[in-house]
């Protein structure tokens, strides 16, 4: 049943080892809101060489401090002096559940009392991380639960990685712990990423950093609903994995599904896809000869999942190095669309198969504490209207 708890537990997190290190009124920078650029023009800012971010960042990140009087390799002045002038601020958590297979939810607290969700996901070989990006989300895709919710705001840098350097420490502190440390990072919660650009890619960065999280590119994913010219600036600056939704190869389906088709329909999409696989801009630099591009396409009874939906897919991905994820649709109180029979999804996964198509159906996870893809709605207080939402954060000059 929808919103039922198989296993779950409701936990008030330590956040770590001291807290705030000053009021809030005196707070001027949280640190976690830079990254390693951030961090260097900070220090010099105080007059300080730039390397010292190589010896904060690790403190920070690595290690979970909080408290400026841990950070040993640092001056007392400039640990005093740090006191005064920033802090480093995670979010809380609100609620931590853990669902029957392992899936944990977490929902945070942000300082203005909103809140969103993050979802750890334990697999055998490796751990992932679906963190969001945005309070609620302006898209309003229609099999999409956090899109019913409305949208607030974007999220800070700090409360993006916050998500990460929360629950890395909230599975450290399980008393039982062996926990699978988090290997992979999906940026596909609440949110649309591209709509959130500069403080989405200074996260990721960070998340690639070796004095903070060190992930390999290949471990780090941005999903995308198709803001087409956010497509072309985050090939330029950023070497992650893409994954597109894209759930319709029709317009007139895909306008329904995805409102954002209407703003840029198939054909712009089909475009920056191609220019992003094309081995350019920041890709150059970590030794890959080429990209795959994700499509994400969720599995909508009676919708999209007919014989001829998926031949027509199978066109639309000519030329495109790409690989397919069918999603069983995950129901949410207010939807009426269903999940296709597994039938139904296994000979369209069987079709694309046949047409050399490398293709997976995503195992739901979480189901049973609603941590599941499309499931997640966190706390969306002051909704602004959508459209001007969108206008307002589409990158400058588009
Ligand atoms: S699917 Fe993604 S882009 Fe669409 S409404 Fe949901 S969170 Fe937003």
């Amino acid at each position: 049943m929808q919103g039922s708890l198989s296993v779950a537990t409701t936990t008030a997190l330590p956040v770590a080892r001291g807290a705030l290190v000053c009021a809030p009124d005196k707070c001027a920078v949280n640190l976690l809101d830079l990254d390693r650029r951030g961090m260097e023009a900070f220090f010099v800012g105080l007059g300080e060489k730039p390397f010292r971010a190589n010896q904060v960042l690790p403190w920070i990140h690595r290690l979970g401090v909080v408290d400026f009087d841990d950070m040993t390799n640092l001056s007392k002045a400039l640990r005093a002096r740090l006191r005064d002038i920033a802090h480093i601020t995670p979010p809380t958590v609100l609620s931590h559940q853990e669902a029957a297979d392992g899936t944990h939810k977490w929902s945070l607290r942000l300082g203005d009392g909103q809140a969103i969700e993050t979802v750890y996901i334990p697999e055998s070989e490796r751990a992932t991380l679906c963190v969001s990006s945005q309070v609620g989300c302006p898209l309003k895709c229609a099999f999409c639960s956090t899109g019913t919710q409305g949208f607030n705001r974007n999220l800070t840098v700090a409360e993006i990685i916050g998500q990460l350097w929360v629950v890395r420490r909230s599975l450290g502190d399980d008393p039982q712990g062996g926990f699978r440390a988090i290997s992979n990072v999906v940026v596909m919660g609440m949110g649309e990423p591209l709509l959130n650009f500069d403080n989405v890619v200074a996260a990721m960065d960070l998340m690639l950093d070796d004095l903070a999280y060190g992930l390999s590119w290949r471990h780090v994913t941005l999903s995308t609903a198709g803001v087409v010219p956010a497509l072309d600036r985050l090939r330029e600056v950023s070497p992650v994995n893409l994954a597109v939704s894209l759930h319709a190869t029709d317009d007139v389906l895909r306008d329904e599904l995805v409102p954002i088709n209407r703003k840029y329909p198939l054909d712009e999409l089909y475009a920056a896809c191609r220019r992003y696989v094309a081995a350019d801009g920041k890709i150059r630099a970590t030794g890959s000869s080429h990209r795959r591009i994700t499509f994400e396409y969720v599995m909508l009874d009676g919708v999209n999942d007919s014989r001829n939906h998926a031949q027509s897919l199978v066109r639309w991905l000519r030329g495109m190095p790409s690989k397919v994820n069918l999603i069983p649709f995950n129901p949410f109180p207010e939807t009426h669309y269903r999940r296709s029979p597994q039938e139904r999804i296994d000979r369209f996964r069987q079709i694309l198969l046949d047409a050399g198509i490398v293709t997976i159906t995503r195992k739901a996870r979480g189901e049973d504490i609603d941590a599941a893809c499309g499931q997640l709605v966190g706390r969306v207080t002051k909704r602004l209207r959508a459209a001007s939402a969108i206008e307002f954060r589409l990158p400058q000059g588009e």
